[in-house]
């Protein structure tokens, strides 16, 4: 099979959705990787390591969407790619086309076999493809959040970690899943003191016997909530209810009562934003907005800071399904493994994901 890496043209999209190992891979079992020039400079992958690998390096998108039979990306295909598919393609990416209704029409006018990373599904109900992203954020959020929290970033001049005689700060983190996480083990690290809040109660069970009493854990309410913000330096909002709006678990009432110089970092931003005065996504040149005396920082894709490990980090996951699909051929891999056919979207002309259906008003 012939597989098509084109360069990511969205606006600071680093990434880039194959690297030498998955060329490697692909080469090795038989099958031929085109890779646009210049693919994966953003993520520090040269032309020439593309080579090596066994890759041939095409000068043009156009050049690898016309030769490729299956073609590999990281974000969405944009109006200037739409022309570029040849009838019939297959494509495996991001695609979020729930709010993407010229995207929807234009695979399913090419009838595209649209595979969407973000409704790959294994049996237990995770979505593998969403959480490296995941994890990169909840890691990056305490990072971030560190470095605001320095007096001339504009925060209260705290050291997460304190020294010794001065006692560490506080980061209280709502929403213990792959992002609390994720963020829970980098505050751990970096020595705060660290509480995490969810309405599960197995998560916070299983949060207990991870870290071994090295965080504090708290059932989400309001009363809880509105008593632990007041102690907080760092909040990281990190909750998610799959497919819905982020729920607004920390009032503008909450906010005011934090301390001046304190700073939120809300991931859920992605979602809709999980704090009352988040009221913006933000981007990485522009990160933050001051409210009621505390930052907040709202970047959307985070991610999108570190595209060397994201990168790594997406591909790693992605590989075993692109072998899956390159050598079996995408209807029978679709077929053989309920998670891949979770992630179709689109199939000859027909939308095959119900919540994208719905959410477009189209039939399924
Ligand atoms: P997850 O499903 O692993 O975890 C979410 C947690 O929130 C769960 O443990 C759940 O029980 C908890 N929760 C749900 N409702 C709650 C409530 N009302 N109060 C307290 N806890 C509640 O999700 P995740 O992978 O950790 O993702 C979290 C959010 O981060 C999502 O919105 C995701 O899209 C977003 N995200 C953003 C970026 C970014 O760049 N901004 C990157 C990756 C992920």
């Amino acid at each position: 099979m012939i597989i098509g890496v084109p360069k990511e043209i969205k606006n600071n999209e680093n990434r880039v959705a194959v690297t030498p190992a998955g060329v490697y891979a692909l080469v090795k079992a038989g099958h031929k990787v085109l890779v646009e020039k210049t693919a994966g400079l953003g993520s520090g992958i040269t032309d020439e390591e593309y080579r090596s690998a066994g890759a041939a390096m095409l000068e043009k998108s156009s050049e690898v969407f016309r030769e490729a039979d299956l073609i590999v990306k990281v974000k969405e295909p944009l109006e200037s790619e739409y022309e570029l598919f040849k009838d019939g393609q297959a494509l495996f990416t991001y695609l979020h086309l729930a709010p993407n209704r010229p995207l929807t029409e234009a695979l399913l006018r090419k009838e595209i076999t649209g595979i969407a990373y973000e409704t790959v599904q294994t049996a237990d109900g995770a979505l593998p493809l969403l959480v490296p992203m995941s994890e990169v954020a909840g890691r990056m959020a305490v990072q971030i959040g560190a470095n605001l929290l320095q007096k001339y970033n504009g925060g209260c001049g705290v050291l997460l970690g304190g020294v010794p005689g001065v006692p560490p700060a506080d980061v209280v983190i709502v929403g213990g899943g792959i992002v609390g996480t994720n963020a829970a083990k980098m505050a751990v690290g970096m020595g705060a003191r660290v509480t995490v809040l969810d309405i599960n109660a197995s998560r916070l069970a299983y949060l207990d016997d991870i870290f071994s009493g090295r965080i504090a854990t708290l059932y989400y309410n309001e009363f809880n909530m509105m008593t632990i913000i007041r102690q907080a330096d760092l909040l990281v909002g990190a909750v998610l209810v799959a497919g819905a709006k982020a729920p607004k678990v920390v009032s503008e009432a909450m906010v005011r009562t934090m301390k001046p110089g304190s700073v939120i970092v809300d991931v859920a931003i992605d979602q809709g934003g999980s704090i009352e005065t988040v009221d913006r996504v933000t981007t990485h040149d522009h990160p933050c907005f001051e409210r009621h005396g505390v930052i907040h920082y709202s970047v959307a894709n985070m991610p999108g800071a570190v595209p060397r490990t994201s990168t790594y980090a997406l591909t790693g996951a992605t590989l075993p399904y692109l072998l899956q699909l390159a050598n079996l051929g995408p209807e029978r891999a679709l077929l053989e493994d309920h998670s891949l056919l979770s992630g179709l979207n689109t199939y000859r002309a027909n939308l095959t994901c119900a919540p994208v259906a719905e959410a477009l008003g189209k039939e399924y």
